[in-house]
């Protein structure tokens, strides 16, 4: 079957050998009308050079005020069967595991009410429908909530929280960030669905240093895996590597960010007090190295893309947290960091942003976090924990002097 619109432009992205979404897009357009005109109108775009998609009103579906994006085509009359072109965010489970059966139900009833196209996953980490209209909403609603599945999160709200596989697959996981999550959403449903917040606010959950979700560059509140203990070596593992052919020195040596390990040739050492847990050298040599001790996460706080200001990444806020179901003093330092930007935020200020302008001082004082020198923005360069007078006084006594 033949489509309805020429697509010049867009035929140039299926050439090569990568995957392409446009001949997606073809396969959903031989059923799907609204595929079809949303592939007419993007060759336009890219015919001119402009964008013909609109934001005009909120909608939604009862109850519920996020969850779904209002979008409208600026051509409609052209593009009919894209007048409309809601996309919808559905909250994913933990660490995205889905079976077969669940795939088909979430398409199956998406086929009937939508344009088809899906995007798994959106940045957020929910699953994202693309194309629909408003009268479909209320009913393609009930569909996936009567089988168990709920809306994600959008606009000024605690967004759909997302965390990497985690135990269920991955050595390195030093907590159970599936179970964080599951727990953190059940927690925050209110201000999940119901935007009251000055802006969003995303948490993420990686089970290490290796930031599988991009915490660290994603998030508002970023709960990183670490632990407290020794990197376990093997030296006879150490040594299969070396005949193997790596070279420890340029590929492990070299590159610890703290210049903590070195190796003789037959030995290899850490200097594990300076070591800061950023898992190169352990995924690198994954069979001879191995965290040791007490494991929990570091929260980082304050990281954004460049919307409003210019994007930032999360710093070190709370060095180190024990991560144990129910996860109660976890869940009360979030309620505090959320409850001082909720007070103090401007409208589409980001809590990083917000730290920016009153510093970071405040921030801690009202967060009830004592300053740690691992609080550092850029180390060695850019301290930003100022002392007062009473600080010196508690610390330098006359005795002492
Ligand atoms: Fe494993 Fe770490 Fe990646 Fe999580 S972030 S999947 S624990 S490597
Ligand atoms: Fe160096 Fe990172 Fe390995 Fe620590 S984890 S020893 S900082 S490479």
């Amino acid at each position: 079957m033949s489509l309805k619109h020429k697509t010049p432009m867009l035929d140039e992205l299926e050439k090569g050998p990568w995957p392409s979404f446009v001949t997606e897009m073809k396969k959903a357009a031989k059923k799907s009308p609204m595929a079809e005109d949303g592939l007419g109108q993007l060759e336009k775009s890219y015919q001119t050079k402009l964008g013909y998609w609109k934001h005009g009103g909120i909608v939604g579906v009862l109850g519920y005020g996020g969850g779904v994006i209002g979008r409208y085509s600026d051509l409609p009359e052209e593009f009919p069967e894209v007048a409309h072109f809601h996309t919808i965010r559905i909250n994913q489970p933990s660490g995205w595991y889905y079976t077969t059966k669940a795939l088909r139900e979430i398409c199956e009833i998406w086929d009937r009410y939508g344009s088809g196209l899906t995007n798994m996953h959106g940045s957020t980490g929910d699953l994202v429908l693309l194309g629909t209209n408003t009268e479909s909403l209320e009913p393609l609603f009930a569909e996936y909530s009567s089988r168990g599945w709920d809306l994600g999160g959008s606009g000024s709200c605690l967004r759909t929280p997302s965390c990497c596989l985690g135990q269920s697959r991955c050595e390195w996981a030093n907590y159970d960030t599936m179970d964080v999550i599951y727990n953190l959403t059940q927690e925050y449903q209110d201000e999940l669905h119901r935007p009251a917040f000055a802006y969003k606010f995303k948490i993420k959950a990686a089970g290490c240093a290796c930031d599988c979700v991009a915490s660290i560059a994603r998030s508002d509140c970023a709960i990183i895996g670490t632990w407290k203990g020794d990197i376990l070596i093997d030296q006879a593992e150490v040594k299969k590597y070396a005949d193997g052919g790596m070279n420890i020195q340029d590929e492990i040596v070299g590159m610890c960010p703290t210049e903590c390990v070195s190796y003789d040739g037959k030995e290899l050492k850490i200097n594990n007090p300076q070591c800061n847990r950023c898992m190169h050298c352990i995924a690198k040599m994954t069979r001879a190295l191995r965290p040791s001790g007490e494991r929990g996460a570091t929260i980082c706080i304050g990281s954004k893309a460049p919307i409003v200001v210019g994007s930032l990444l999360s710093w070190v806020v709370v060095p180190f947290i024990k991560v144990e179901a129910p996860y109660t003093e976890l869940k009360e330092l979030i309620a505090r960091i959320i409850e001082w930007w909720d007070d103090n935020a401007k409208p589409r200020e980001r809590i990083g942003e917000l730290i920016e302008v009153k510093g970071m001082r405040p921030f801690l004082e009202a967060i009830g976090v004592p300053p740690q020198p691992q609080q550092v923005k850029e180390p060695r360069k850019d301290p930003f924990i100022f002392f007062k007078d009473e600080d010196f006084e508690k610390i330098y006594t006359k005795d002492k002097y």
